[in-house]
């Protein structure tokens, strides 16, 4: 399938007509083509976005939250094809796009279609003075790229904010999974969005990635994607006073206290941390686990991952499924091969898989569990971001939250415990944007989401990412 870039309305080559390969993580093999954007690419598509601006932003919010309304159901309406296609590009199984990931997409443009017309901003009296009132503005043309472990969730928890607020948008989606921002182009086409309000560029991040971060037009970035990449987003994006969002890696904890609800504790675990094969940016890689239970829960849990099985992710049935890219499984596997020589025990899996018919080529690693590390080990700081966890002991809360909070991340936290006084005042003392208390991935659209530390800056949620893709100014009023 050849895939197009989306400027001004319409679907094309890259000007340079240079394209890359796209490759189905689950049997490793081509099953596409990919435009490679550059610099002149990004230059047509701000054109055509400025030239879209004037009458975008002066829709009224109604207008605008329609056509955000017309595109979430345009995607309900290809429901099974952008399930498919998620599932192909990113190797998850096909249950898990069709459970979260389309469904997210669909929730984000009709979330921030409604929130636009709730949004509202304040006044301050200066009694006998002055009245003082906040206008906010859309900014003009921004830059929102995405990365690929959940790909049209992700891309649209930017996009459907930004043109709500009435921005027109240079979107990237990550080049290795291209496909449901593609499909997007088309439900836009399909419902008539105005040319040059949303313009989808595919290509690499030094390239077109680089070239929309660098344009001197984009007024505002918004980022999802490594720690490594922000810092470089951050020190391009700064000199020239862009307005940054950077929502970031994370190493997050997961402290399990003897009180807890086991069996609930048990199953969500599993979950939270390998879901989407450990590639979900809020999935919990460090397990902390009260002395009193550790044999227990090691024991239990490593029964559970063992029996988990990883299979082709268009089965139904499958709920493991690739990971993303070659070059991401080697990383992976590469940091299963430092667990060892950090002297880790390996308690389950730690190998690549190799499977048999369809999927033979693909990328497959078992879920693995790793015991017996130091907590400043590699693996016990630095982001993995595949099936792998490890587990820690603890003999007290201080000792907890030092392990919680020794990394440079602090994206989010889960804390399972029936002790609600101790579990407030642990979540009070947790460098997390995001903690969870014996619960995961349960979040209302509306309360801010982001990391703290390496993890990122300006968390946002409902209104506050509108905010984000606004300028702020105050208009005083003498009385
Ligand atoms: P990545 O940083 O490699 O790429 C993300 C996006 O940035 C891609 O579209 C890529 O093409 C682009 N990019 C790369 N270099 C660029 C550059 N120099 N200039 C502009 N754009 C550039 O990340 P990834 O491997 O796609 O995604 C995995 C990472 O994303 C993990 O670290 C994960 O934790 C993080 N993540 C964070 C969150 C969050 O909400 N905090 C959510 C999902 C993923």
């Amino acid at each position: 399938m050849k895939i197009l870039n989306y400027i001004n309305g319409s679907l094309m080559d890259p000007i340079g007509s240079g394209q890359m390969e796209n490759i189905e993580p689950a049997t490793g093999l081509v099953y596409g083509s990919i435009p490679r954007s550059m610099n002149e690419d990004v230059a047509i598509a701000v054109e055509a976005a400025e030239k879209a601006f004037p009458s975008w932003s002066s829709l009224n919010q109604n207008e605008r939250a329609k056509y955000l309304f017309a595109i979430a159901d345009g995607i309900k309406a290809r429901f099974e094809e952008f399930v498919a296609a998620e599932s192909k590009d990113n190797g998850k199984p096909i249950s898990l796009a069709r459970a979260v990931d389309i469904p997210r997409a669909i929730s984000n443009f009709k979330h921030f279609g409604h929130a636009i017309t709730q949004f509202s901003s304040e006044s301050h009296s200066m009694p006998g003075l002055a009245i003082n009132y906040t206008l906010r503005q859309p900014i003009g043309v921004v830059g929102c790229i995405s990365p690929w472990n959940l790909p049209i969730y992700l891309f649209s928890w930017k996009i459907a904010p930004a043109l709500a607020a009435g921005n027109c948008v240079i979107a990237k989606p990550s080049e290795v999974t291209p496909l449901t921002a593609y499909l997007l182009a088309e439900v836009c086409k399909e419902v008539g969005l105005p040319d040059g309000v949303l313009n989808i560029l595919h290509g690499t991040g030094p390239e077109v990635g680089d070239a929309i971060v660098s344009h001197p037009k984009i007024k505002a970035i918004s980022f999802t994607g490594g720690t490594t990449t922000g810092k470089i987003i951050a020190a391009k994006a700064a000199p020239m006073f862009k307005k940054l969002s950077l929502e970031l890696g994370g190493k997050n904890p997961n402290i399990i206290f003897a009180d807890c609800d086991y069996d609930e504790m048990l199953t969500t675990t599993v979950r939270s941390s390998f879901a989407n094969q450990g590639q979900i940016c809020l999935c919990g890689s460090r397990i902390i686990v009260e002395d009193k239970i550790y044999d227990k829960f090691v024991r239990d849990f490593r029964e559970k991952i063992s029996a988990m099985a990883v299979g082709d992710p268009q089965d139904n049935a499958t709920k493991m499924g690739a990971l993303v890219s070659k070059s991401h499984m080697e990383k992976v596997l590469s940091y299963i091969d430092i667990a060892k020589d950090e002297g880790g025990k390996i308690e389950t899996g730690g190998q690549q898989i190799h499977m048999n018919g369809r999927c033979a080529q693909g990328y497959f690693v078992q879920p693995t569990v790793i015991t017996g590390l130091d907590i400043n080990a590699r693996c016990n700081q630095e982001e993995i971001f595949g099936p792998v966890v490890t587990i820690t002991p603890f003999s007290s809360i201080e000792e907890a939250l030092s392990i919680a909070n020794g990394v440079v991340y602090g994206l989010s936290c889960t804390i399972w415990t029936n002790n609600i006084k101790r579990a407030h005042n642990l979540a009070a003392k947790i460098e997390a944007g995001v903690v969870w208390i014996n619960c995961w991935l349960l979040r209302d659209l509306r309360t801010p989401f982001g990391g703290m530390k390496a993890s990122g800056v300006g968390r946002e949620g409902g209104l506050e990412v509108l905010r984000f893709f606004t300028e702020a100014k105050n208009v005083c009023v003498k009385l």
